[in-house]
């Protein structure tokens, strides 16, 4: 670059660069947005200067799996993820998004977990971009277009497969959101107001994702018992309509299914030979989503997160609440819905084998509205990091790097993110390899991580001593046609 001066020169840092490549000591310069040099030691003087002291710099993590639709328009500081590093968030997953969707009543769950009320919905991923234009938040987007959200709006009651009428309608709405910049489709098979749809509803809608260009990702049906027969039906519809799948959260739920994730990865290692599959994983044993008591039976413990209709119950465990009350569980379950809890259903052997397995991308899944949310939402990725790479040697720095960037980027398509090289954008995490770690817990959920220094997007600094800048200099990344691989 010789003595060409730039905005900012990071020197003395550890360069992780993204790709999974051992770290190598070197300065990296950014001028406007992007990165333009990495080196040894770079000659070019600059208007700020940033000494790293040895402390590591990554590609800005990328949520491959959020419900941030709404909350990057209201709580545009994003504190919950720019404080864990991240700097691009993936939205609209499980069938749940914000656009496009035109409702007059209060949505069923799991809608109303990121948008309770009608109006918080927008009619296009249009307008969606437009709002995020006018108001940046400081995290970019990546934003898919929701299954239920387009049955919400085209259907009057959700308990049957959609008409041919109604899917003609659903697959218009559909590829007017990839027009407009939507990445994708998600589902939410699993959830009442999407359960009912069979494989050849959402291959149509799929088959619209391959024309446009774009990706599925999917909750599947079943994460229990039936986890395998949904990986298949998820792979099917991956090569019926020849798109990129995404498994979303792969897990297997309940104590009847703990240790079955060496079968379920090698299915998925097996239908990776024929076509493309990615999926993501957050690092804890415990879920979060709606209260529901088929969930509640399936689980060791029950948190409540939030409740419609009661208040204080937060943070509180059902069974002590039903006894409380003087009420069964499932009655309890019937007195606060609408309501979201946190599961325990999981088994750690699984998650370390899931989160290890190299296809897999971290996404948080955290619930950003709930008052009491899962600590994933803050604590995602320090956890992987500190807790299982350093503590635990699930395995090595770079690799957890590479599962929240370079590989993210490449599953998603994304240009120029997700990697340190000259020209990319200059979305960075500095942070201290000795000290990261989350510190959110079931306790006290809502708290930032240790050892994330200083965090930029688009070259623009959001993290710094431990809080948000006033910069929000994120994006709707709607201009990429997410044509993976
Ligand atoms: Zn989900």
């Amino acid at each position: 670059m010789g003595a060409t001066k730039a905005d900012m020169v990071i020197r003395n840092a550890m360069l992780i660069d993204g790709s999974g490549a051992a770290g190598v000591a070197g300065d990296l310069a950014v001028t406007g947005e992007r990165i333009t040099a990495i080196g040894p030691s770079l000659v070019c003087g600059a208007d700020v200067e940033i000494d790293a002291g040895g402390k590591v710099l990554a590609p800005g993590f990328i949520d491959a799996h959020t419900h941030d639709d709404r909350a990057v328009l209201t709580n545009r500081a994003m504190a919950c993820k720019i404080s864990q590093g991240v700097t691009t968030v993936v939205t609209g997953n499980c069938g749940i998004s914000i656009a496009p969707v035109t409702i007059k009543t209060r949505p069923p769950g799991p809608l109303d977990l990121v948008c309770p009320s009608p109006d918080d919905f927008m009619p296009s991923f249009a307008a969606y971009f437009a709002a995020l234009e006018k108001a940046p938040p400081a995290v970019n987007v990546v934003a898919q277009a929701g299954h239920t959200s387009l049955r919400v709006s085209v259907m009057d009651r959700f308990d049957r497969a959609a008409s041919e009428g109604e899917i003609e309608q659903m697959k218009a709405l559909l590829r007017q959101a990839l027009k407009d910049g939507a990445a994708g489709l998600s589902t939410g098979l699993y959830y009442p107001p999407a359960n009912a749809a069979p494989r050849e509803e959402i291959e149509a809608l799929a088959q619209v994702v391959h024309e446009e260009g774009g990706f599925h990702s999917t909750h599947m049906r079943d994460e229990a018992d039936g986890v395998a027969v949904s990986l298949e039906e998820t792979f099917r519809i991956g090569r019926t309509a020849q798109v990129p799948i995404i498994i979303s959260h792969h897990k297997c739920v309940g104590l009847a299914n703990h240790g079955r994730s060496g079968e379920t990865l090698g299915l998925i290692d097996a239908a990776r030979a024929k076509q493309q599959i990615g999926l993501d994983v957050y690092p804890y044993v415990a879920s979060s989503t709606i209260l529901n008591k088929d969930r509640v039976a399936l689980s060791s413990r029950t948190l409540i997160t939030w409740s419609g209709k009661a208040d204080g119950l937060e943070g509180r465990d059902i069974e002590e609440v039903a006894a409380e009350m003087g009420l069964s569980v499932d009655a309890t379950v019937e007195a606060i819905s609408p309501a979201g809890a946190i599961y325990f259903l999981m088994d750690e052997a699984d998650v370390k084998a899931i989160m290890a397995y190299p296809a897999t991308m971290i996404g948080s899944d955290g619930l950003p509205h709930d008052r009491h949310p899962h600590p994933r939402l803050w604590g995602t990725f320090p956890r992987v990091l500190g807790h299982y790479a350093r503590d635990e040697k699930l395995f090595p720095l770079e690799t957890a790097v590479h599962k929240m960037t370079g590989l993210t980027a490449r599953t998603f398509g994304l240009k120029d993110r997700g990697v340190l090289g000259e020209g990319a954008f200059a979305d960075l995490v500095l942070f201290d390899p000795a000290a990261v770690i989350d510190t959110a817990t079931f306790e006290r959920p809502e708290t930032p991580a240790a050892g994330i220094c200083q965090v930029f997007v688009n070259g623009r600094g959001v993290w710094r001593n431990g809080a948000a800048t006033d910069a929000r200099p994120g994006k709707g990344l709607c201009g990429e046609r997410f044509l993976t691989q």
